[in-house]
């Protein structure tokens, strides 16, 4: 009876399976047992044998049931990773791709980068040799793509959060159901928290298409095969506000310490946006703790974003001693990539960062938006892992009912498509419109990067990549304005300087904030500012952090974040490599600021704006569009636009 039973769902013939929900999971047991006790281990032999026979499989399972980290030992387990080959699982979030991997190499007792390894940007702990099992983000993947169109080392590709629908999983779903037409061997598993990844299915079907009409006997099912894993947590108590408030924040942190003082045991998740804001609350709670003498009771404050560095990354994990209390302060990276064991209680502000992207006036912005319904309950499934929890939501039911959308918008249907058109045209693909989009992104946004890619003569009028600056752009890993700005360097004779602000610029903020010193922190920023703006005060900051040998010190009496100072030293010696390959020669312009803001220049001219009336933010006027735009609170120029205002129209007509 435990054997899953497989029942067609009489939608042209996609298969589920279904079988009784798993048992809880308590106490503490061997690693191979606490394998065995998650949901998706019923399913392992109904995936191994799907996986043969067809050549998509969909599988739904609720977080933390098992299917990032089992599912690619169950397939090296059956043997898809003998002969050379090589199982590929991306994940979109960089953070995730290095936490599940570590994961999994531990559960496989072997050291990572060996067998088990993985890829991000900028850092790839892979063997060529031994390396079986490899994560990469879908971005990854799709570089890789460049050098070998046909992903011929891998016999298996998951491609996993299919539900979050970034722009790179879109694109790679894309390119996979174009692949899978020459490779019949080539199978793919699309992973996803969420059910509506039910529509991938009839995207993946090829078998009405085909001209034989059936299947030939050698090759796998081209109908999709899906699965469900059942196993759901524990039943979860919502509760909401009565009023909406303005302050999430402060209202997220009351809501943790009236938790915390009334309620049992158990982990607290707190979903908030991004950095800056679990940084704040991160200070405030501790104040509010030490305050309130609640130190003896032992709360545990721990921040969760991409860009923390790995020691950090790695305390959300440790599990939380007897009779503390873990409070984890998250992004949404803990709604579906990872899983928290001890969570009972999840606060939930509702919001998320989003990138929302205008065509029109070509202005994208990374926004606090208010999430989804559906985002809504998988924070609140959070709560119920281990036993039956709480979500406090913090917005009314009515808001919920009435106003939350139900399902949240693929990524590329409202970001930016600059990078999205230069990968696809260095893949050989021409015909951008023509291509099999999972989700047709907008006509004008596509019309819009064809047109910044055109201006920065990265394509030509046939809309092809030049050469060598479009193919040059297209193999350095980053944003394609910031790729032609580092080329523009290298004839302008300034490569050094410029990629330390390339790096600078690829990684979230090098200041320190929620240290709760607004004052010291403009001071610090001061004394770093240059006249001429952003970019020259990066090379000021990073000269003063090599002077002071690399001190992290240094860093704490400046505000300046040491982990990512790390970070920018990493990425630019990465990014030499990538340009001594490509033979672009490395020169310094000996401090000559002129020109290296001629490269940056180079790169970014089609956002110059105007400036239109002096004021303590300054008002702009965008050149293209005549959009009005201010400068950002985080920028040197704010505050002092007048002063520089007369510098910065200089750079933008110079
Ligand atoms: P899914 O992909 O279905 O959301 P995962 O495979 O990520 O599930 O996680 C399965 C289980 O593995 C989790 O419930 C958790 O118990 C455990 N787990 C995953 N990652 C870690 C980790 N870094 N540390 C400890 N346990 C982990
Ligand atoms: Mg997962």
């Amino acid at each position: 009876s435990e054997r899953p039973r497989l029942v067609d769902d009489g939608e042209g013939g996609v298969f589920f399976y279904s079988a009784t929900p798993s048992s809880s999971r308590f106490g503490y047991a061997s690693m191979e047992k606490q394998r065995q006790r998650l949901p998706v281990f019923k399913y392992r032999t109904a995936i191994l044998y799907l996986v043969e026979n067809h050549a998509t499989t969909i599988i739904v399972g609720e977080t933390g049931s098992g299917k990032t980290t089992q599912i690619p030992q169950y397939l090296k387990e059956a043997g898809w990773a003998e002969g050379g080959r090589m199982i590929a699982c991306t994940q979109p979030r960089r953070l995730a791709v290095q936490s599940v991997a570590s994961r999994v190499a531990e559960e496989m007792g072997v050291k990572l980068g060996e067998e088990v390894g993985y890829t991000i940007r900028f850092e790839d702990l892979t063997n060529p040799d031994l390396t079986r099992i490899k994560f990469l983000t879908d971005g990854m993947l799709l570089r890789e793509m460049m050098d070998d169109p046909l992903l011929t080392k891998y016999s298996i590709i998951m491609v996993d959060e299919a539900h979050e629908r970034s722009v790179s999983t879109d694109l790679l779903f894309g390119l996979l159901k174009k692949i899978q037409r020459r490779r019949p061997d080539l199978r793919l598993i699309i992973s996803s928290a969420t059910i509506e990844a039910k529509t991938l299915a009839s995207f993946f079907d090829t078998s009405k298409k085909s001209h034989v009409g059936t299947d030939k006997e050698s090759e796998p099912k081209k109908v999709p095969a899906m699965l469900s894993v059942e196993g759901r947590g524990f039943d979860v108590e919502i509760h909401y506000l009565e009023e909406s408030v303005s302050d999430y924040l402060q209202t997220a942190v009351s809501t943790v310490l009236a938790i915390h003082d009334q309620e049992p045991a158990g982990d607290i998740l707190v979903f908030l946006t991004g950095q800056d804001d679990i940084d704040a609350a991160v200070q405030l709670l501790t104040e509010e703790n030490e305050n309130h003498g609640r130190h003896a009771s032992g709360l545990t404050i721990v921040p969760l974003y991409s860009g923390l560095p790995r020691a950090e990354q790695d305390l959300v994990f440790y599990p939380t001693p007897k009779g503390k209390r873990k409070i984890v302060i998250s992004t949404n990276i803990a709604e579906t990539s990872l899983t928290l064991e001890g969570v009972v209680y999840v606060v939930d502000s509702g919001f998320s960062k989003q990138r929302y992207y205008n065509p029109i006036a070509d202005i994208e912005n990374l926004i606090v938006a208010p999430i989804s319904k559906a985002s809504a309950r998988q924070r609140a499934g959070r709560a119920g892992r281990v036993r039956s929890g709480k979500c406090y939501r913090l917005y009314t039911e009515e808001y919920y009912i009435k106003e939350m959308m139900s399902e949240g918008t693929p990524e590329m249907q409202r970001s930016n498509l600059v990078s999205c058109v230069i990968q696809l045209k260095a893949l050989g693909i021409d015909n951008i419109l023509g291509f099999d989009w999972p989700v047709l992104p907008s006509p004008e946004a596509i019309i819009r990067a064809l047109e910044i890619l055109y201006s920065l003569d990265i394509i030509d009028e046939d809309a092809k990549l030049t050469s060598p600056t479009g193919f040059q752009v297209a193999e350095i890993p980053m944003d394609p304005m910031i790729s032609k700005m580092i080329l523009s360097a290298s004839s302008l004779g300034c490569t050094e300087e410029i990629i330390t602000i390339a790096a600078v610029l690829s990684i979230q903020s090098i200041w320190v904030f929620g240290r709760g010193a607004q004052k010291e922190l403009d001071e610090a920023k001061l004394r770093f500012a240059a006249a001429e703006g952003d970019h020259i005060t990066y090379l000021n900051i990073y000269k003063g952090f090599l002077h002071s040998g690399k001190s992290a010190q240094w860093c704490h009496k400046n505000f300046i974040n040491y982990q990512t100072m790390k970070k920018v030293i990493e990425i630019r010696e990465q990014l030499k490599k990538v340009l001594q390959r490509m033979g672009v020669s490395l020169k310094s312009c000996d401090g000559d600021t002129n020109i290296v803001r001629k490269a940056v220049t180079a790169g970014f001219f089609a956002y110059a704006c105007r400036l239109e009336a002096f004021g303590p933010s300054g008002l702009y006027k965008t050149v293209r569009s005549s959009e009005d735009v201010y400068i950002h609170p985080s920028s040197v120029l704010f505050r002092k636009v007048l002063m520089f205002s007369y510098i910065l129209l200089s750079l933008f007509w110079a």
